[in-house]
Order: C-alpha cells, then structure tokens, then sequence
C-alpha cells in the first residue's frame, strides 16, 4: 500500500515536472526578444526620425540626453526578470503576463484586439492604452514612472509587430506565437526563435542606422495610412499580416532563401513599428489640436 502511495506520488510529480517545463518554455519563447536588440533599434531610430521637433526634445529631455534607440530593448533585458524595474512589479497583476510586463497582443478569431489578459503573455493592450493616457499628464508621475512607459512603449510597439508575438486567443498555445518546431537548413529551431533573430540578423548584416536608412523609404501618403487610427486598427493590421508566419506546420523544413522571399514583410512590419510609435509620440507630446 505504502509503495503504491509512493509510486503515485512520483508519478504525480513527473506529470506536474511535465507541465511546468511546457509551460516554462512557452513563456521564455513569448518572452525571448522580437526581431532582437537590433530589430527594436531600427523600430526606434525610424520613429524617431519621424517625431515632431517638440516631441523629440521633450522625449530626450525625459530620458535624461538619451535616444529612446538607447533604451529600446530595456523591456527585454530588465522587465521580464524585473531586477532593475524602477515600478512596482505588484502593480495591476491581473494584466501582467506570466513572467511580467506583456510583449505579447491578443486577438480574436477576427483578429480584432482584445482588452482581456491571455493567462500565458498576458496583452500590451492594457498598457499601452494606459501608459498613453498617463503620459499625456506627466506632471502627475515621477520622474522615473515616465522613464519607465516611455521605454516601454517604444519596445512593445516593435514587438507586436513581430508576427510571433501576436496571440490568438481562440486557438490552442501550440498554435500560437510560432511555437512549433521547423527545421531551419537541416536544424531543429522553434519558428518564433526564427521569426525573432534569423529574419532580421541574416537578411540585414548592417547597423540599426543603416538598416532605418535603407528601409524607411514609404512616401507620406503611405506613412498616413500605414498610421490611421490607434492601437486597436494597428494591431488587426499586424495579426492580419502575420497570418501567413503562424500557418507555418510543424516540422516543415526552410532554407536560407526563405528569410529573403520575407524580407520585403520584415521591412514594412518594422517601418509601420517606428511610424505608429512616432504618431503615438507626437499626439502624447505634441497634440496638434
Ligand atoms: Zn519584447
């Protein structure tokens, strides 16, 4: 009796070991970095080159002399493991992520944004909605509370155009956020650990710069509509563009040539990233009206 006891409770721990680690590897993918450091530094250098000239100065003038290019990974480096995070991490818990701060979307299946929190990523919505009303008042935060949301913002914006880092909440997690397994040039790799670093490192061997310079070339007709409406047009532009990434089924084997066949898609989600993150800035720090 006391064996059989014994034998469940082992077994119960192997199955509870199980999910954790499913679980666990899940997040850390969620969680690893969109389009990497450099991805979020084009995605900041091209908003800035697109901000007015007051938003610009009071955006340096928050960040203390600096680019918000400078800071455009700090959610990643800091934000998940929170050892640095100058806001209190127990703040509105019910809209953070598993492991913190979202740099996930959720969607339906009309891949219209959500307002609610998906258990795993959690959803930017919330914050990014929040974090827009507070700047617009920013005599009533600290100097290091709009640090932080300006930081925040700026890396977010490029995430959710990441295709793998737009969750439809209707569909199974495997499903979701390029977590299946492909086979990159005879390689077994997680598709969103593709979709996050080789998309963008291979096909763009050049400076966060030169990579802005090179690519930012859409006329303001384009740049009008990439950048009407808000959060909520933005984020069913990027879920209905990320599509055709997520249909991606296991074990489908790529080579090199696909990183180039996408490059076109890659440019345009990181020039809509720094063209909406600019408007954003602009009607925060510079309303026109
Ligand atoms: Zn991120």
């Amino acid at each position: 009796m006391l064996l059989k006891v014994k034998i469940m409770d082992v077994y119960k721990i192997i199955v509870m070991k199980k999910i954790i680690l499913v679980l666990s590897l899940a997040f850390m993918a969620l969680n690893a970095s969109a389009w990497t450091r450099l991805g979020h530094a084009v995605v900041a250098k091209i908003a800035e080159d697109h901000l007015t000239p007051v938003a610009k100065a009071k955006l340096y003038e928050y960040l203390n002399g600096e680019s918000i290019v400078r800071h455009a990974s700090y959610a990643d480096d800091f934000g998940v493991v929170n050892k640095d995070l100058k806001v209190d991490k127990t703040e509105f818990p019910e809209y953070l992520g598993s492991g913190g701060y979202p740099h996930v979307i959720t969607v339906d299946e009309n891949d219209e944004l959500l307002d609610y929190w998906h258990e795993l990523g959690g959803n930017a919505r919330f914050f990014i909605e929040r974090y827009m009303e507070e700047l617009k008042h920013p005599e009533t935060l600290k100097p290091e509370e709009i640090w932080w949301r300006i930081v925040y913002l700026t890396h977010v914006m490029g995430d959710f155009h990441c295709p793998v880092h737009i969750m439809w909440a209707n569909l199974p997690l495997e499903q979701n956020c390029g977590l299946c397994k492909i086979y990159y040039r005879g390689e077994e790799k997680s598709w969103h650990y593709v979709w996050d670093r080789y998309m963008i490192e291979i096909p763009f061997p050049y400076s966060f710069s030169d990579i802005a310079w090179l690519i930012d070339t859409f006329t303001p007709e384009q740049i009008a509509e990439f950048t009407k409406g808000g959060i909520c047009e933005w984020a069913k532009d990027s879920a209905i563009a990320s599509k055709h990434v997520l249909d991606m089924k296991e074990g489908t084997r790529i080579e090199k040539g696909y990183l180039y066949y996408e490059r076109r898609f890659v440019e345009t989600q990181l020039c809509k990233g720094g063209y909406r993150l600019a408007k954003m800035f602009n009607e925060i720090f510079d309303p026109q009206d």
